[in-house]
């Protein structure tokens, strides 16, 4: 089947990217389960852009690079910061309920390193709502065809080296096929999921960096791996207890029930969420733990339940109630900072071939991610990438060649999903260290070795060996980078 645009992933990159394309245009969209799906209905917060008064493009910046680390790219950021009114505005055309004030303006929240009110958001629900109209658009969309239960497994390239096709495995009908398609965009998200400990969506475990790496493209800043300080520590997916919990007065303990933090910085619980991060692991190696105790019992059930029905509620859900009990928490892989590197037109350096959204790596986060940041580059590099399309000469269809013949694995020593994210947590995770890191990497070449360049009939084991390369690369980054940066933390 031939599409004009193929896009791999439906989150809100995927989805800005498709519903700017014209109707004249066929666009298929992939994704690995039903729409609204990876991490964008997740997303709590909100989208950060200069809408007040008091606030200014330049202030945004500032604030953007500070919390980067001055690592960012800030020709690129600004460019990138200077288009998200325009997105907000995209958002509203397709009736995204974001919160008004009495007076109908937007209302603005404001999050940490923020130096202004900021935040466009819908309630603590901010992604959801986004995704639930965007998915009422899509549905409308006759040209864009949306393919759930679809894996994309390689990049499939024609003579003349261009992007050109995809093989995917389809899940509900177990048969592999072949899609072709003037433009490839991976819309994939983040790799946040290839750590034990994680707050993202089952799918998201990078398969997009390899993707792009196996053809070719360029990888930027991968080391980059942003972690929440407490994620709920229990069976089930991840789920982050806000960061206002610890701003209303709640204590981090220790396994005997001690308050750790005041021993880490002066600002005990309300230090700057990577020092807090930073204490938590820490602490939990001095203590031989997987875990810490976050303590609100003394903020009063009224208050918990007033402020924070979703945590109580997610907490009841997992058998923890926050008004009466200690609660297990750890630092969370949180967002991948790096990634495919394009330009502000969404090209990678591989022709035919695009990244838009956290698979990508424009510049803008640099070496830590400003919250709120991230939503906003879905909007408007889903929507460059679009406009870059559309002004594309059209491409001769060429045949696509086949992919190189890859050999069996060798099946007495392969390794698991399990085994690869507790590697990942313990030797690429807060705190890194060269032993570590290269322990890690051996594990992961021989694993590579073991499960080979993976084998056409095995779909599980060919997204596996796309995941194992895409942890080698990060840590092949981590390793390259031997001091301490943003959210690179290295020991020794
Ligand atoms: C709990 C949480 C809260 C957050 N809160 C905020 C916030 O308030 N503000 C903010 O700016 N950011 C926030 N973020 C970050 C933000 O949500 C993400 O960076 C953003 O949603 C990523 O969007 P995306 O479209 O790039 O990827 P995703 O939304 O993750 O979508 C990825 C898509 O790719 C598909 N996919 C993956 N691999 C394959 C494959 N091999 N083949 C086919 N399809 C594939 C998935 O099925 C999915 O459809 C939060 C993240 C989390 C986890």
């Amino acid at each position: 089947m031939h599409s004009d645009v193929l896009i791999i992933g439906s989150g809100l990159a995927g989805s800005s990217l498709a519903l700017s394309l014209p109707t004249t245009m066929s666009v298929t969209m992939l994704s690995t389960t039903p729409a609204p799906c990876g991490a964008s209905p997740m997303a709590l917060g909100g989208l950060a852009a200069v809408l007040g008064a008091e606030d200014s493009l330049e202030q945004h910046i500032a604030d953007t690079l500070e919390a980067g680390a001055h690592h960012a790219d800030p020709d690129k950021l600004r460019e990138i910061l200077a288009a998200a009114p325009q997105a907000v505005q995209w958002l509203l055309q397709h009736q995204v309920p974001l919160d008004r004030t009495v007076d109908g303006q937007l209302h603005l929240t404001r999050e940490g390193g923020h130096s202004q009110r900021r935040i466009v958001h819908a309630a603590d629900a901010s992604g959801q709502a986004i995704m639930q109209a965007l998915t009422t658009s899509l549905k409308q969309a006759a040209h864009i065809r949306q393919r759930p239960y679809c894996q994309a497994l390689a990049l499939r390239q024609n003579e003349q080296g261009r992007v050109a096709g995809v093989d995917i495995y389809d899940q509900q009908n177990r048969s592999y096929e072949t899609l072709s398609a003037d433009h490839v965009v991976l819309a994939t998200g983040g790799l946040g999921s290839l750590y034990a400990q994680s707050s993202n969506p089952a799918s998201a475990l990078g398969e997009g960096v390899a993707l792009a790496w196996r053809v070719g493209a360029q990888l930027r800043d991968l080391e980059f791996i942003q972690f929440h300080p407490t994620c709920l520590h229990t069976q089930g997916p991840g789920f982050l207890l806000t960061e206002a919990l610890r701003g209303e007065g709640g204590y981090l303990l220790d396994a005997q029930g001690r308050r750790f933090m005041p021993d880490y910085d002066s600002r005990a619980e309300l230090a700057p969420r990577d020092i807090v991060s930073r204490a938590i692991a820490s602490q939990m190696r001095l203590d031989g733990s997987d875990h810490v105790w976050l303590d609100v019992r003394h903020l009063g059930a009224e208050t918990l339940q007033h402020h924070f029905p979703r945590a109580l509620e997610e907490g009841l859900s997992r058998g923890l109630d926050l008004r009466h009990d200690w609660v297990p928490v750890a630092p969370a892989a949180h967002y991948s900072c790096g990634g495919i590197q394009t330009d502000l037109l969404g090209r990678s350096l591989v022709p035919g071939l695009y990244a838009v959204g956290e698979v990508a790596c424009t510049g803008l986060h640099g070496a830590n991610r400003l919250a709120s940041n991230s939503l906003l580059e879905c909007v408007v590099m889903g929507r460059a990438a679009a406009q870059t399309i559309v002004s594309c000469e059209p491409t001769t269809h060429v045949n696509l060649i086949p992919p190189p013949q890859a050999k069996p694995a060798n099946k007495t020593a392969l390794p698991t999903l399990s085994a690869l994210r507790a590697l990942m947590q313990e030797h690429v995770g807060l705190l890194r260290n060269h032993a570590g890191l290269s322990h890690a990497l051996e594990s992961l070449e021989d694993w590579r070795d073991a499960i080979g360049p993976a084998h056409p009939t095995n779909p599980k084991q060919q997204a596996f060996s796309l995941q194992l390369d895409t942890a080698w690369l990060v840590v092949q980054a981590a390793l390259a980078r031997p001091l301490s940066l943003g959210a690179h933390f290295r020991m020794n």
